[in-house]
């Protein structure tokens, strides 16, 4: 007999914050059959709850950033968070798959929080390659002065490749889509799921084994599909972070949610 406490699990909820409607597959995909026919990019960010643990993964996209490229608000991820009944101020944890615009919204709103990133995550976006115009351009340089100056508060955890963000959330580098791309995987009731985050924009990619049209090396990128499929339960538990297909999967947190806040611990529609 064990008097250990049960391993935590966590409800993984996905806020769907923003949309792009207007974009073709040639824009997400480096080469295609079909470059003109169009393909939604949905955006999300993620909580992650066990009874002990709130965790935010990633803060969304600023609507005014997003705006210059088509990207349409959905629901402000500070006011999600808040219908999720989380005080900003109060959240302790948060995780940053990579610096991407899209993905470092927000951080103001998190007055409290220590972040988590990989490192190098960080020595890309302040190193060489940030002179190539094709490599910084998704980065907005006021967010990454942000992250300096997290960093020399003391609030900013930059961290080696395989991290333990706590009991059942783990980190774990990929690079491809930029050189600190990483995953998390989580403890779920239905096992290990995989929060791709922009190692698949779309499932698509892991499918077809084929790259996202945003890549600082593609073969780490294609190299990160074999890693995902390691680290989660089955293809169903691996979430990209762009697909519209998630949001046709998963089950709203509640009726009113619909399309804005999904529950992606639970088992989705059309499970294989
Ligand atoms: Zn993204």
């Amino acid at each position: 007999m064990s008097d250990q406490a049960p391993a935590p699990i966590y409800e993984i909820y996905g806020i769907r914050h923003a949309v792009n409607t207007v974009r073709t597959r040639n824009n997400n995909f480096i080469i295609d059959a079909n470059p003109t026919e169009p393909l939604q990019l949905d955006f999300f960010c993620w909580v992650l709850v066990s009874p002990e643990r709130t965790i935010i993964v990633d803060t969304g996209l600023d609507p005014e950033k997003g705006a210059v490229n088509a990207h349409r608000q959905v629901i402000s991820p500070v006011d999600a968070w808040i219908a999720l009944g989380i005080d900003p101020q109060a959240v302790d944890t948060v995780v940053l798959t990579h610096a991407h615009y899209d993905h470092l919204g927000y951080l103001d709103a998190l007055p409290n929080a220590r972040f988590y990133m990989q490192a190098e995550e960080m020595a890309y976006v302040t190193g060489p390659w940030m002179e190539k115009p094709l490599f910084r351009h998704a980065y907005a340089l006021d967010e990454i002065k942000q992250l300096v100056d997290l960093l020399h508060q003391g609030r900013l955890h930059l961290h080696g490749r395989e991290y333990d963000i706590a009991d059942g959330v783990s980190a774990h580098w990929v690079g491809g889509h930029c050189a600190g791309q990483e995953v998390l995987r989580v403890r779920t009731a239905r096992g290990w799921v995989v929060l791709a985050s922009d190692a698949l924009h779309y499932y698509e990619e892991l499918e077809r084994g084929i790259p996202f049209a945003v890549a600082f090396n593609l073969s780490d990128m294609i190299a990160a599909h074999d890693t995902i499929r390691a680290l989660a339960d089955s293809d169903d538990h691996i979430i990209p972070a762009h697909d519209p297909r998630v949001t046709a999967a998963y089950p709203p947190a509640a009726p009113e949610f619909k399309n804005k806040i999904l529950r992606l611990d639970l088992t989705p529609k059309n499970a294989r």
